[in-house]
């Protein structure tokens, strides 16, 4: 997970944060019913009743730095041992983690699509960039945003969950496109 720099994602279908954000809210009444996600443990092992799998692996099974990977056509997510005991303690930064990987499995990040080798290219067409955005707008949506009047980033954290690095840099993007008034 990458949260400044999208270097390192590659080049997919071009998705708007528009149509991103209609697709985390469809998926968010699925898997989030109640609307909240406050056992992640829970949440993870609930994948598998919706044909999502996932394996715990060994640190090491990873590259270096990896929290977690996932492979779209099998819609399996593998799960470094550290970022699982992060979720079992309902981390912060492992709930980003998991929802960005649900971001590149749901909106079917298949490498075997990515055929040209481009170094330049729109943002809106790098996985990881897609994959950060689905995660901020399944775990803070716009909507409740609004609707409860949260403003600050700790208002997003007691709210959602989140770190106060995600919260603050979903508000920083919501206020640049005037989605939400300056405070
Ligand atoms: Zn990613």
């Amino acid at each position: 997970m990458i949260l400044s720099s999208y270097k390192a994602g590659f080049r997919v279908k071009g998705l708007s944060v528009a149509k991103i954000r209609a697709n985390a809210r469809n998926v968010r009444e699925l898997l989030m019913p109640t609307g909240e996600c406050t056992d992640l443990e829970a949440f993870v092992e609930n994948l598998e009743n919706f044909g999502i799998t996932y394996d715990v692996v060994d640190d090491s099974f990873l590259p270096k730095g990896t929290e977690a990977s996932c492979i779209p056509e099998k819609r399996l997510i593998y799960i470094s041992e550290s970022t699982y005991a992060g979720i079992c303690r309902n981390d912060e930064r492992a709930r980003f983690t998991i929802f960005h990987e649900l971001g590149h499995l749901l909106l079917a990040h298949s490498r075997t699509f990515n055929r040209e080798i481009s170094d330049e290219f729109p943002i809106f067409e790098n996985s990881e960039w897609q994959a950060d955005q689905f995660a901020a707008e399944i775990l803070m949506p716009l909507e409740i945003i609004l609707s409860k009047g949260l403003r600050t980033a700790v208002d997003l954290q007691k709210e959602f969950g989140v770190s106060y690095q995600a919260a603050a840099c979903r508000l920083k993007k919501l206020r640049a496109k005037r989605e939400i008034k300056n405070a």
